[in-house]
């Protein structure tokens, strides 16, 4: 956390919190509280899955309701077991696969995932598609989107928060979640997450599929199948920061130490 966060944590902390993200540790600044994300994301993803057309495949979308429910109640569990339950008790999972031919997938607060079905082509096992998912769903545990609001409100609207009523935050909160969820304006778009929420949801991401049973070790050859699958199109989990070769390599390094979570249980 930088020396400003921190300042600006200790000043307001009536107001906020400031987080410590689950399995990294890594302290966090979130200005906003989980009920007024979790209000203006569900709002979003709302209209969007409104709109999106469900894929027709039963089979597919039954694997990603399995792979995703699966990885869902790993990290319940976990998080359970680890006294940090409350974390995500406002979660409500959803997976859905949707038509649309994009190499693409996101996880909105709250656990809302969306897999796309241009995804699927490019998936050929349960343990591939964990590797997508664990990503996304890492991504929603770790409260990313409430820390990229945070960062976007401490940058535009600096010492004003220190005296900003309740109601005032608010409004901020509506104004930013456009800009912050993305889908709002351009559907199924997320802006790309920075470098170190993309290492840090790869990272959890293989955690988490781990604890559900599945084989972290795929993760090496589908990055580098997505990477030259993807057809220029930059899906979500492989925005431009981290590159994928700088990515790839990470993988390759932390394997070892997610391996020890790896459980025979599927
Ligand atoms: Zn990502």
């Amino acid at each position: 956390m930088k020396k400003k966060d921190i300042l600006l944590c200790a000043s307001i902390y009536l107001l906020t919190s400031c987080g410590s993200v689950p399995l990294t540790g890594r302290k966090q600044l979130l200005l906003v509280s989980d009920s007024d994300v979790l209000t203006s994301s569900l709002t979003q993803y709302n209209d969007y899955i409104k709109t999106a057309k469900k894929s027709a495949s039963s089979s597919q979308t039954a694997m990603v309701k399995r792979v995703g429910q699966k990885i869902a109640t790993a990290t319940e569990e976990y998080l359970r077991q680890a006294g940090m339950a409350n974390e995500i008790k406002n979660f409500a999972w959803e997976f859905n696969l949707v038509e649309d031919k994009q190499v693409n997938a996101f996880c909105m607060p709250g656990g809302k995932i969306v897999v796309y079905e241009g995804l699927m082509k490019l998936v050929s096992s349960d343990d591939e598609l964990a590797v997508v998912i664990g990503h996304e769903v890492a991504h929603a545990v770790a409260k990313h989107s409430n820390e990229r609001m945070s960062q976007q409100i401490a940058a535009q609207y600096g010492s004003q928060i220190l005296s900003a009523a309740l109601s005032e935050k608010s409004t901020m909160v509506q104004n930013l979640a456009g800009t912050v969820y993305g889908i709002g304006a351009q559907y199924g778009v997320m802006l790309p997450f920075s470098r170190t929420h993309e290492l840090e949801a790869d990272y959890m991401g293989l955690i988490l599929m781990a604890i559900a049973g599945y084989n972290p070790e795929v993760a090496v050859n589908f990055w580098q199948k997505m990477s030259a699958g993807s057809g220029g199109n930059i899906p979500e989990f492989m925005s431009t920061h981290p590159s994928d070769a700088h990515r790839i390599s990470e993988i390759k390094r932390i394997l070892p130490e997610i391996m020890k979570y790896k459980t025979t249980r599927r």
